[in-house]
């Protein structure tokens, strides 16, 4: 690991003070001293923004839910109103990676983590992301948690769970900087690698995460998250889902349906929202629904059987959104 200083503020102002010459923002810091020990990243200065007391808290009001960037995982999934009113949310932020890591992540940190990709975490490989080659060493070699879906360029995908509910939620990110403050919907959130190999956000050098707003919901609308993976737990999803309907009795007046890592950054599948919206929600819609989600995926060599999961995480959570299944035993986390 370099060698860095490390700055603790202890208000807003005073981090977009240091945030300079190569400064880093530390949250919890559980992917960014991760990136550092592995000698991905190499930054001069931490500027720690955990004991900024202003970015904590959870406020519920009638026009929607606030969160504090550092309101930790496990704050939202424990919090009453955010299970009931935003289930996706709770269920996202409830089944990441385990319980200590619930409690020092941050949601700021979680939607800014880096990818998994491990021609991208490993020093001993290079990779066009990284900038140390010109080929994407995963479209030929070891790429069975890769991308399915947009994945010409570069086929990491963007680990975040908590993303996934909140693109469908259609969630703003407040931005500051020393020039001021700027609102980004989630759905401009995530740089595509045709845009920027470099940058996965569009989150720039001296801007700080301020606020993450998540609009009220429509009556009627019920929403979940699953995800599947290799292990039963302590791990990152190969295949997950964040479904949000708005019903009018069975029937599906709107629906987003998301998929967090079938491509490089979350996206909405509108084929299956298409498939879902103006019809009664059975097993028939959710199984189109979700075949519809895949078509057009060009998966690589080893990860094929992702069409397959996402298929099954999409049909499994449209229902469960719908209230006519329970929660997958066989979903992990
Ligand atoms: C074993 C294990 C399993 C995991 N499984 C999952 C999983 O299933 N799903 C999942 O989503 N995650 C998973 N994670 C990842 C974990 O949730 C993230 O590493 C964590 O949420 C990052 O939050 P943090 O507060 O520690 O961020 P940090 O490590 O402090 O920061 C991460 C990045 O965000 C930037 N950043 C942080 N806060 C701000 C801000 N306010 N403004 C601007 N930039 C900011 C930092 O500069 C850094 O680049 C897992 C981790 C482990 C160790
Ligand atoms: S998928 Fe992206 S991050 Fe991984 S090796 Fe290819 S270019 Fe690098």
């Amino acid at each position: 690991m370099n060698k860095f200083s490390f700055v603790d503020c202890k208000t807003v102002d005073e981090a977009l003070g240091q945030l300079n010459n190569g400064a880093t923002v530390k949250a919890g810091g559980i992917d960014l001293l991760d990136l550092m020990k592995e000698g991905i990243v190499a930054p001069p200065k931490l500027v720690n923004i955990r004991n900024v007391d202003s970015l904590r808290g959870i406020t519920v009001s009638k026009d929607g839910l606030h969160l504090g960037p550092l309101v930790t995982l496990s704050e939202i999934a424990a919090h009453p109103d955010i299970q009931r009113t935003y289930s996706g949310l709770s269920d996202a932020a409830g089944h990441a990676a385990t319980p200590q890591v619930r409690n020092m992540a941050t949601v700021g940190g979680n939607i800014m983590q880096r990818p998994r990709c491990w021609y991208f975490r490993s020093t001993d490989f290079d990779c066009r992301k990284k900038g140390t080659s010109d080929v994407c060493h995963a479209l030929t070699g070891e790429n069975q948690y890769h991308a399915v879906i947009n994945n010409s360029t570069c086929a990491m995908v963007h680990p975040s769970s908590t993303a996934v509910p909140l693109l469908g939620m259609n969630a703003t990110v407040e931005l500051t900087s020393k020039r001021g403050k700027r609102t980004v919907a989630m759905s401009d959130f995530y740089v595509p690698p045709e845009k920027s190999l470099i940058n996965e956000t569009v989150v720039q050098p001296g801007e700080l995460i301020t606020g993450i707003f998540v609009p009220a919901p429509e009556p009627g609308t019920r929403s979940a998250y699953q995800k599947y993976g290799e292990k039963e737990s302590f791990d990152w999803p190969i295949a997950d889902a964040g479904i949000v309907l708005v019903m009018d009795g069975n029937r599906c007046r709107k629906a987003a349906v998301v998929m967090g890592v079938a491509a490089p950054t979350p996206i909405r599948s509108a084929a299956a929202e298409a498939v879902l919206t103006g019809k009664t929600i059975d097993e028939a819609t959710a199984r189109a629904a979700a075949k519809a989600a895949m078509q057009g995926a060009t998966p690589l060599s080893q990860n094929g059987y992702k069409t397959q999961l996402f298929q099954t995480a999409i049909y499994r959570t449209v229902l469960l959104a719908a209230g006519q299944m329970q929660r997958d035993p066989s979903a992990i986390g």
